[in-house]
């Protein structure tokens, strides 16, 4: 059963219909993600989780009890954003035990609870510091230690991670994973960035103008997006028209659909071979190259459609501009998008 449960939530400001009929399921102990663009209304639904805005319609399940009209500092939800606001005039540990102390816990308590999340987050020697002498990536973790020293029943994350340098930004996710598999903690993270929903997640839930326009694993996603707008969002497909289609492999899409590509799939040859069954064999002309990583991006161009194809950056036979090659594609990886 599922221990968040949100279920056919609206939300408007005014005439602006922000969350339309959003269905979510969150198990316990799973890291979810909301991913979509900005301004698609992910933040909106994790205030509306943590009780900081109130929904119109629908209602919000959390651990089998209705918390929709529960106030937000009775639901035991804990939230970190992207601004770290910690109180300046408290050192790093006084920051950190500061909601224990609200609520009156023993001191000894206090600190043995603060200096176990200090070593969770990696923050030693730092206690007596104040936020001013800290890094923002710093600052972050105390952020973190701040909400999990409560033992919230769920952590949101709103990107938690954006104003952090991208180095950082890895050692980071890296942290927030660890310390949700030990703590077997329940978190939503809300992101634009689909590299970082990817890594983390193990659900994502993609927003489109405050609809969920697809949910499953990062694989499920990356491989197998249903609409345009999620190829377009995540991966790099090669998006063709029905038409574009039929004019490269002779075959038409079903209600004249759109076909998506990722281009890893797609493979280029220089010589001829027999087209293996289930698999389309094009013949191109290599159209120009861009560096990205680990991987070279060709631009190709088959009978007229341009197709961009990644190939791993490990090869001395690069491919020169103007060359004629054969492309071979899998029927099975051209995906009909809706
Ligand atoms: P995201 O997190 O995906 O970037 P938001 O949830 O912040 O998107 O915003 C979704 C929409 O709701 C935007 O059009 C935004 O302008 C609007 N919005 C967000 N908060 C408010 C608010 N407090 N008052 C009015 N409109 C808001």
């Amino acid at each position: 059963m599922a221990y968040i449960e949100i279920k056919q939530v609206y939300k408007s400001y005014g005439e602006n219909h922000v969350l339309k009929d959003i269905n979510i399921q969150i198990l316990k102990g799973q890291l979810v993600t909301l991913l979509g663009p900005s301004g698609c209304g992910k933040s909106t639904l994790l205030r509306c989780l943590a009780g900081l805005e109130e929904i119109q319609e629908g209602a919000i399940y959390l651990d089998g009890s209705e918390i929709s009209q529960i106030p937000a500092g009775k639901r035991k939800i804990g939230m970190v954003f992207q601004q770290y606001s910690l109180f300046p005039n408290l050192t790093v540990e006084q920051n950190i035990g500061f909601g224990l102390q609200m609520q009156k816990m023993n001191r000894d308590l206090i600190s043995e609870k603060t200096k176990k999340v200090i070593s969770l987050v990696e923050l030693e020697g730092k206690e007596k510091e104040y936020p001013i002498s800290l890094s923002g990536g710093q600052q972050q973790r105390v952020a973190l230690a701040r909400s999990i020293i409560m033992e919230p029943k769920v952590l949101l994350l709103d990107e938690p991670l954006s104003a952090i340098d991208a180095k950082l930004r890895k050692s980071l996710q890296q942290k927030i994973m660890e310390i949700q598999k030990e703590l077997n903690l329940t978190v939503v993270f809300v992101t634009h960035d689909q590299d970082e929903a990817m890594l983390l997640s193990d659900v994502i839930w993609l927003f489109n103008q405050g609809r969920i326009e697809q949910s499953g694993s990062p694989i499920q996603i990356y491989t197998r997006p249903h609409t345009h707008f999620a190829a377009s969002f995540i991966g790099n497909y090669n998006i063709l028209e029905a038409q574009e289609f039929h004019a490269m492999v002779g075959e038409t899409t079903s209600d004249g659909k759109k076909i998506g590509i990722r281009p890893e799939t797609i493979q280029i040859q220089r010589d001829p071979v027999l087209p293996a069954e289930g698999e389309y064999l094009l013949q191109g002309k290599i159209k120009g190259n861009s560096p990205r990583g680990n991987v070279l991006r060709y631009q190709i161009e088959v009978k007229g459609i341009r197709l961009h194809a990644d190939v791993l950056f490990r090869s001395f036979t690069l491919f020169e501009n103007g060359a004629n090659v054969y492309v071979s594609i899998p029927k099975r990886d051209c995906l009909e998008l809706s």
